[in-house]
């Protein structure tokens, strides 16, 4: 069983005991971690780009990810494993473009991730079960099951799953040992920081931005500080004309 699936069922058994979980605020950044997982009936992210784009050279979010989750920093590009990465905007975005697009924003970076789509393809074409969406919206994987089929990979239009085409472990300088590490012939992608949401913390990439550019939260709750932001700012998801309904918004 995966740190993924314990995490799973430990935020599940607390919310059918009935305990009293705290509400997470969009903007909130404990210092040091609850003690009770964060509730949410549909978690989100909204990336401002225009707070990103005030600072490209800035790889903190990435940085943070990459330790938490033992994402291996492998030099060929071809074995590349990416939880959360950065692309040119006019790649990232191509509904958006046109010939009259400004050419730098055509190639500011745009922050990138899962979508924990509402409606995911991946999902629906795994054939073990290995990849699953929980009831507030975590597109999740447990390893132990993916059978390296890769349909998932195929399925994905946003590139946001990447396969382990050789032993990872061996790229990890300083393995974070409270997360699992992967091996060869397995599939892997951002959680959302489920294990942390677990233990009352908001996802690792929120914390470390130190601009205010990554907001997290429940995107059900009119209240929260995401609703307010989607509310105040025009935002874009990617590829929306797939159907796919991406629950990570970006605010232009
Ligand atoms: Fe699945 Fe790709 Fe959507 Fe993530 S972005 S939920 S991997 S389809």
């Amino acid at each position: 069983m995966t740190v993924d699936r314990r995490g799973f069922f430990k935020l599940a058994g607390l919310t059918v005991l009935g305990l009293e979980l705290p509400v997470l605020g969009a903007a909130q950044k404990p210092g040091k971690p609850l003690e009770e997982p964060l509730e949410g009936r549909r978690w989100g992210m909204v990336v401002d780009l225009a707070a990103c784009h005030e600072h490209p050279e800035c790889t903190r979010c990435i940085e943070a990810c990459n330790h938490a989750h033992n994402v291996p920093r492998i030099p060929d590009r071809k074995h590349e494993i990416k939880w959360i990465w950065k692309e040119p905007f006019g790649h990232a975005f191509p509904s958006q473009g046109s010939r009259y697009l400004p050419e730098d924003l055509a190639e500011k970076p745009a922050l990138l991730m899962c979508n924990h789509c509402d409606n995911p393809p991946c999902v629906r074409v795994c054939p073990t079960q290995a990849t699953w969406k929980r009831e507030d919206g975590v597109v999740m994987m447990d390893w132990h099951r993916c059978i390296g089929c890769r349909y998932c990979i195929a399925a994905c239009p946003y590139g946001s799953r990447s396969f382990n085409w050789v032993d990872p472990r061996q790229y990890l300088k300083e393995p974070n040992p409270d997360f699992p590490t992967r091996t060869k012939g397995v599939v892997e992608k951002c959680n959302l920081c489920e294990e942390r949401l677990a233990e009352g913390r908001v996802p690792a990439c929120v914390e470390a931005c130190p601009y205010g550019a990554l907001h997290f939260g429940d995107l059900a709750d009119p209240d929260s500080p995401v609703r307010r932001l989607l509310e105040e700012r025009f935002a874009i998801r990617r590829k929306p004309g797939l159907g796919t309904e991406p629950q990570v918004f970006y605010l232009v």
